[in-house]
């Protein structure tokens, strides 16, 4: 870390600066070397992690903080060069292979469920997804079947062998999901930057793997701090990018795949996209998601339903036969890039 003074401050802020830092026993050098005579820059040594910079950008005579190590560290490439990757109750590895999520937005019927997840399994999913409980814009829509939703999903893992994937929305639902032992639990665009519940899902004893979606709006780094707070208690944790808001009313959300390749490129976590949130346009989704693959991500979540006409949510961006068709694309595009 750096500290920077203003300009012409000269001895007498260095010295206030010292003060604080040798009040907390903190070591530093001068770097006079690149300061030239209007700047003074001060080096902070050894691990600066823990230190909260704005103690120091509050103080009148420093000009700026610099950090010079990623924030991020443990999510870093530079010292887990590898990707992570973790198996999931089928023997499926995320993050060393492909996976393809299909299924519906809302979990709406035992029937309704069981066939979009034949119909997703035969595409060629290897987990499927289903909402038990629903962030609805209108609370008086469809806010998902709750505990009854997670049962059917149970009994749609064991019909299929499929693993599930369903969005908890709320710490007090802790119980419920660890009940059915849901495999990945999602969590959703809007509790992206909901640190207590975060922290929450953080600090279980057995915690299962988290699929953290990235809010709209939500900048790379706030991403990466969410998704810090995970992993700090499990390491078992999926990025999953699914579009920003723009004024543009053509699309729902603009998948920004930017953060794909991005994140893939500089952080170990398995990067996954949802190009059906991320675009809310049918027609949009098989080549959102062969770009998604393209970019660098691991897994691709879409939603399926086998009459998206009658979908209680999200039918406007479901895919029902079109599945079948996309998931082999998909695969080729995966193993051009992947070598496998
Ligand atoms: C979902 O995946 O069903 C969902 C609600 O997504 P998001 O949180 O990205 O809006
Ligand atoms: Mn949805």
């Amino acid at each position: 870390m750096i500290i920077q003074l203003k300009p012409y401050a000269g001895k007498p802020a260095l010295d206030k600066l010292v003060q604080v830092l040798a009040a907390d026993g903190i070591a530093y050098e001068r770097l006079d070397i690149f300061a030239g005579d209007v700047y003074i820059l001060v080096g902070i040594k050894g691990d600066t992690s823990k230190l909260n910079e704005d103690k120091f950008t509050a103080l009148a005579y420093v000009q700026e903080v610099h950090r010079i190590s990623d924030p991020f560290k443990e999510l870093s490439r530079q010292f887990h060069p590898k990707g992570t990757a973790f198996k999931l109750a089928n023997g499926h590895k995320v993050g060393a292979e492909l996976t393809i999520i299909g299924g519906p937005c809302a979990v709406e019927s035992e029937g309704q469920l069981m066939k979009s997840a034949k119909l997703a399994q035969e595409a060629g999913a290897n987990v499927l997804r289903g909402g038990a409980f629903k962030p609805r814009t209108l609370h008086r829509s469809f806010q998902g079947l709750g505990e009854e939703g997670l049962k059917l999903l149970v009994q749609a893992r064991e019909a299929t062998g499929l693993p599930v994937v369903s969005e908890i929305m709320d710490a007090r639902d802790i119980p419920l999901f660890e009940k059915y032992a849901i495999d990945i639990w999602q969590v959703g665009a809007r509790n992206c930057l909901n640190y207590t519940f975060l922290d929450a899902l953080s600090q279980l004893k057995n915690p299962r793997p988290v699929m953290l979606k990235r809010g709209d709006h939500v900048t790379v780094s706030e991403f990466l701090g969410a998704a810090l707070r995970l992993y700090d208690g499990n390491p078992q944790v999926i990025l999953c990018e699914r579009g920003d808001k723009t004024p543009d009313k053509v699309y729902r959300n603009v998948l920004n795949l930017n953060n794909v390749a991005y994140l893939k490129q500089n952080y170990h976590l398995p990067v996954f996209v949802d190009p059906s949130h991320g675009t809310g346009v049918r027609k949009l989704v098989p080549d959102l998601s062969l770009a998604g693959i393209a970019a660098g991500a691991d897994g691709l979540m879409v939603e399926v339903h086998h009459q998206p006409e009658k979908a209680l949510c999200d039918g406007a961006q479901s895919l029902s036969r079109e599945f079948k068709e996309l998931v082999p694309l998909v695969r080729t595009i995966y193993a051009l890039r992947h070598g496998r």
